[in-house]
Parts: C-alpha cells; structure tokens; sequence
C-alpha cells in the first residue's frame, strides 16, 4: 500500500454511525479489498476509495469544530481540523456521545494525519 494511512473499521464497530453525516465521507470496502492490499495487491482497494482525507475534513459541519486546549491560537473562533498553525488540539464537538463520539475522533485524527478511513464489510 506504499506510504498511504488507513484507518480500518469492522462494520459491526461502524454501527452506531451509519446514519451520521460521517458515513458518507469514509470509504465502504468489501473484506476482499481489503485482505488484497493487506497481501500487498492493492488495486481494488485503492478504487474503491471515496473521498479523500483533506476533502473529508472540509465537510466536517462548523457545529462541530471544538477545541480542547486552553491555549489553543485558534481557541475564539473554535478550532478547525484543517488549520495548520493550530496545533493537534481539535476534536469534534458532537453530535456523537460516550464510545461512538471516541470512534469519531479516531476518524478525524486519522484524515488529518492524510489517511483514509476505511470501514469494511463482509467475510
Ligand atoms: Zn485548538
């Protein structure tokens, strides 16, 4: 898969998040792709790839921008997950709580590292 990040999500994890606005900015990738590139065939996977990390950062709804630093640069404005003078400290606000709000942070760190966030499905 050369230098490219993936997150990847098992389906049944995803759950919880299947009729959020998030669904439609990860990738949805049968296990076969998957195993594929994990065995270093990478093509499938690689076309069936959505949108990509910086685009799925723009579509984060500004509702949503939070800031959990105190001396965080950007703090007045809420922070923004594709600012590059703020430093790590963005985290989404919501509207996720408990365990799936932490899967939805994993997904944002992992777009603003450049990687894809891939949920996978099937056997
Ligand atoms: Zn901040």
């Amino acid at each position: 898969m050369g230098d490219m990040l993936f997150l990847l999500v098992p389906d049944e994890e995803w759950e919880p998040l299947k009729a959020s606005w998030l669904d439609a900015l990860v990738s949805h990738v049968e296990a076969e792709a998957v195993r594929h590139a994990l065995n270093g065939y990478s093509v499938p996977l690689v076309r069936a790839l959505g949108i990509s990390p910086v685009g799925a950062l723009h579509k984060i709804p500004h509702a949503y921008f939070l800031c959990r630093e105190v001396a965080c640069p950007s703090r007045d404005q809420r922070c923004n997950p594709l600012s590059k003078k703020c430093p790590l400290c963005y985290s989404l606000a919501g509207p996720f709580e408990g365990q799936t709000l932490l899967i939805a942070n994993r997904v944002v760190e992992k777009w603003r590292e450049g990687g894809y966030v891939i949920i996978w499905t099937g056997e």
